[in-house]
């Protein structure tokens, strides 16, 4: 017999969202969504929603597909890797093209029209904003707290509450896994209107028919571009990486960049790409930017009654641009195990095999994307300014993440469950 399965998911971002938009499908499952923030909004600028989680919003289902398109993703043909500096400066270090492996690579996303999307058509009842989770109480039942007083009893207590995550800290206690470190790198995202990049970069670099997404590897020094929003914007993007962060305060998440600091670090890119960025980017005194922090990994990704998605889980630098694909991904893996719970005991056991099926992947990336980072700001030892040295093609570093057969993923997980579900 299948009984009602009551639901929490706490933190309204991508993670939240897509994980609500695919359980409500399940009828027995009685799913409510907590926001800290006043309203369901995503903060962010844009990200790049790849194969492997185009591939899992298939799986959720239609109407998951939809919110792609509705938000006026665009998809690219192309990513191109650039030397901005060194021997081959301005000439291609790997690209990889859409039409040549008939197969999707990236759709670039308006993060908010995304989110909205996602959320739309999904009863009001059931979302919950300017309600920050403070603690959970078990003792036979499950009680979410929240700081403004009330309570809310739940089977199940999804976090999706991001890097700052109070549901991963109750899991994982005193582990030093439990909170997230600083990369030292920083990320200055902007989102430009098409014409003016165009005007700058010229048709070349920034065309709607065909579209790309162009990386330049410099020292110590990447400038990102692609196209979004039906073609309307452009994300105008740079990135580097604070030397001598150890002796700097590494609690810091945001810094200011200023107009002589971004002259001074695309001084040595190629003339047009520099005055490009001089154009688009020191038109105003300072900008601000985002540093770049990660989650050491966790031993685990449940406890008991409680789980962790998203960057809650796995937290990323953006070098391979997965962090918001890996959280599609959970949220296909988790609804899977979650709709075939007939009881809320068997939705422990979803959680335990959610967890043993998805941390070695999202580990994974973590990992590489490290790695990736050093690669694509000229950082490594082994390389340094060219990628082509690297041995056989730089961008196969993306194979196993968008290759990846998401049908098996989850149909693996979903064997795993029945297999423990014979045991419990
Ligand atoms: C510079 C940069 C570029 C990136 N580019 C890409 C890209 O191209 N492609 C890609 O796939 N990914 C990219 N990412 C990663 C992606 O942004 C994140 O992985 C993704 O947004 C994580 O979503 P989330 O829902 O897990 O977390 P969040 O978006 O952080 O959402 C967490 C939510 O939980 C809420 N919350 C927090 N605490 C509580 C609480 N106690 N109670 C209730 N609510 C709470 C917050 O208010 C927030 O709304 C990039 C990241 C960065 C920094």
């Amino acid at each position: 017999m299948t009984s009602s399965i009551r639901i929490a998911i706490i933190g309204g971002g991508v993670a939240g969202a897509s994980l609500l938009h695919a359980l409500v499908k399940s009828p027995h499952l009685d799913v409510h969504i907590f926001e800290s923030a006043n309203e369901f909004k995503e903060a962010g600028m844009a990200f790049g929603i790849a194969r492997n989680a185009q591939s899992a919003l298939q799986l959720i289902g239609p109407s998951a597909v939809r919110s792609l398109e509705q938000a006026g993703a665009v998809p690219m043909r192309g990513v191109r890797f650039m030397l901005a500096q060194g021997e081959g400066a301005g000439t291609l270090a790997d690209e990889t093209d859409s039409d040549v492996h008939g197969k999707s690579l990236t759709s670039i996303v308006h993060r908010a029209n995304f989110l909205q999307e996602l959320l739309a058509g999904i009863s009001h009842d059931r979302m919950h904003a300017s309600k920050k989770l403070e603690k959970v109480v078990q003792d036979g039942s499950v009680t979410l707290h929240f700081t403004d007083g009330t309570t809310h009893e739940c089977d199940i207590v999804v976090g999706a509450d991001g890097i700052h995550s109070t549901v991963r800290k109750l899991i994982l206690g005193s582990d030093v896994s439990a909170t997230p470190r600083n990369s030292g790198g920083w990320f200055l995202m902007t989102l430009q209107p098409f014409e003016k990049v165009q005007a700058s970069l010229g048709k070349e670099l920034i065309s709607i028919e065909d579209a790309r997404e162009y990386g330049w590897i410099g020292e110590n020094v990447f400038l990102m571009h692609n196209i979004l929003s039906d073609g309307k914007l452009v994300q105008f993007a740079i990135a580097s990486n604070d030397t001598g962060i150890e002796s700097q305060s590494l609690d810091s998440w945001q810094r200011t960049v200023g107009a002589d600091e971004i002259r001074k670090l695309f001084q040595g890119y190629p003339p047009h790409i520099r005055d490009a960025v001089y154009e688009l980017l020191c038109d105003q005194p300072e900008h601000k930017a985002l540093y770049l922090w990660e989650h050491p990994n966790a031993p685990t990704y449940s406890s008991g009654p409680m789980c962790v998605t998203g960057d809650a889980a796995h937290a990323t630098t953006p070098w391979h641009g997965s962090g918001g694909g890996m959280s599609i991904e959970d949220s296909l893996i988790l609804s899977t195990l979650l709709g075939r719970a007939k009881t809320p005991a068997e939705a422990l056991v979803a959680l335990k095999v959610y967890d043993r099926i998805r941390r070695p992947r999202t580990q994974r990336i973590v990992e590489a994307s490290r790695v990736t980072g050093d690669i694509l700001m000229g950082r490594n030892e082994e390389y340094g300014l060219d990628p082509r040295k690297f041995p056989g093609s730089f961008v196969a570093r993306w194979d196993f993440i968008i290759d990846i057969d998401m049908e098996k993923h989850r149909d693996d997980a979903l064997q795993l469950m029945e297999a423990e579900l014979k045991g419990v």
